[in-house]
């Protein structure tokens, strides 16, 4: 797997043009999307993100450890997380509930040094967040902990359901929404530093949501977010990650010879098969079985019969091929070859899923 980072860093001025005066807060959870975590972080900050935002907060410390320094967001905590080391480390917390705010209040209590919190409100996609009359008490919850000394309330955050469909009825909904509950916590009193809603596909088609940062994740990988609106090149985006194999053995076969696990492809005629040393254990889906495109020799093929754990075979038909012959399963797209966007396409998946599922196992080459 090769992993462009500058196109990482481009796709984030990409975003930022779209952001207006908004700051981009990059996405770099899953492992940056598969993308890894470092390099990547390091890469959007080089292009001119000013935050990182992550799910778990390992992750927020793994970039700690690696010497970010840049503010960071971690906003998915289960119940026993290690919330004093967070503090220590800097890390802005994103809470949800009020379980979570009186915990973190205690860690800070503990370390003797103020937290920084976000508040999450839950505007509509009944998820992660506060909703109804959670986001009151949680408000309040906040409020006690502000008074005495423990908490910063630096700002307050919600997700759409829908960005996707710009025009859907409950990005409207949501904004309003957003609008009352960060009345709410000017009402309150604090002092917020950032106010955001916007993923990458909000960031792309609903400049108005902006407010004072983007949250996109898939968009500063250079994937499309809205594909159905356009893909990576309609926005300026660049696809930072390939994945591709070397041919470890090819073979002339005759017609009707079943191919790879339980025969579900059967050569209509005699042909050249090609093996190609990932498979299911690397993240490649084994319902792209008889379905992934691949390019060979500047060719599209298709994956013959059956996703193995470590291999699958081509039915590269009379194309001279040799043992070490490279095989692109999804890259940027630029030489005609598939898309990760065309693998979610095949695998009736979206392509978050396909870039972040590619294994640790596989070695990453950054460019
Ligand atoms: N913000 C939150 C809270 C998320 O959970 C995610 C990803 O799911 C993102 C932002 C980034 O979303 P996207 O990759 O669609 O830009």
């Amino acid at each position: 797997m090769t992993v462009d980072l500058d196109a990482i860093a481009h796709n984030v001025g990409v975003l930022q043009q779209h952001a207006g005066d908004a700051m981009v807060m990059a996405v770099v959870k899953g492992d940056a999307y598969g993308h890894g975590l470092v390099p990547s972080a390091r890469a959007a900050l080089r292009g001119g993100a000013r935050w990182l935002g992550v799910a778990q907060l390992q992750e927020a410390l793994a970039l700690r450890s690696a010497g970010v320094t840049a503010p960071l967001l971690s906003w998915l905590h289960a119940p026993g997380v290690d919330f004093a080391r967070a503090i220590e480390a800097d890390i802005d917390l994103g809470v949800p509930a009020v379980w979570e705010i009186d915990a973190i209040a205690a860690a800070a209590r503990e370390t003797g040094r103020v937290a920084r919190v976000q508040l999450k409100v839950d505007t509509g996609l009944a998820r992660n967040g506060a909703f109804g009359p959670d986001w009151p008490m949680l408000v309040q919850a906040a409020q006690r902990h502000v008074a005495d000394g423990t908490l910063k309330v630096t700002g307050v955050f919600t997700h759409f359901a829908f960005a996707d469909v710009p025009h859907h009825p409950t990005v409207q909904a949501q904004q309003v929404r957003f609008a009352d509950a960060v009345r709410d916590c000017e009402r309150a009193g604090f002092d917020l530093e950032v106010r955001h809603m916007s993923n990458s596909a909000a960031t792309l088609t609903t400049p108005k949501a902006a407010w004072d940062m983007v949250r996109p994740g898939l968009a500063v990988y250079g994937l499309s977010p809205v594909p159905d609106i356009g893909g990576s090149s309609r926005f300026g985006l660049i696809p930072a990650m390939t994945m591709s194999a070397n041919v470890t053995v090819t073979k002339r076969v005759p017609i009707g010879q079943g191919v790879s696990y339980s025969h579900t492809y059967v050569t209509p005629r005699e042909t050249t098969l090609v093996d190609v040393p990932c498979g299911y254990a690397d993240g490649v889906p084994r319902a792209a079985s008889s379905k992934g495109p691949v390019l060979i020799g500047g060719r599209r093929f298709t994956v013959s019969g059956r996703v193995c754990m470590d291999q699958f075979v081509v039915d590269v038909g009379d194309l001279p091929v040799q043992a070490g012959d490279d095989v692109v399963l999804f890259g940027n797209g630029a030489d005609g070859g598939p898309t990760a966007q065309d693998w979610a396409e095949v695998t009736d998946t979206i392509s978050y899923e396909i870039v972040t599922r590619t294994s640790s196992r596989l070695p990453r080459i950054y460019l």
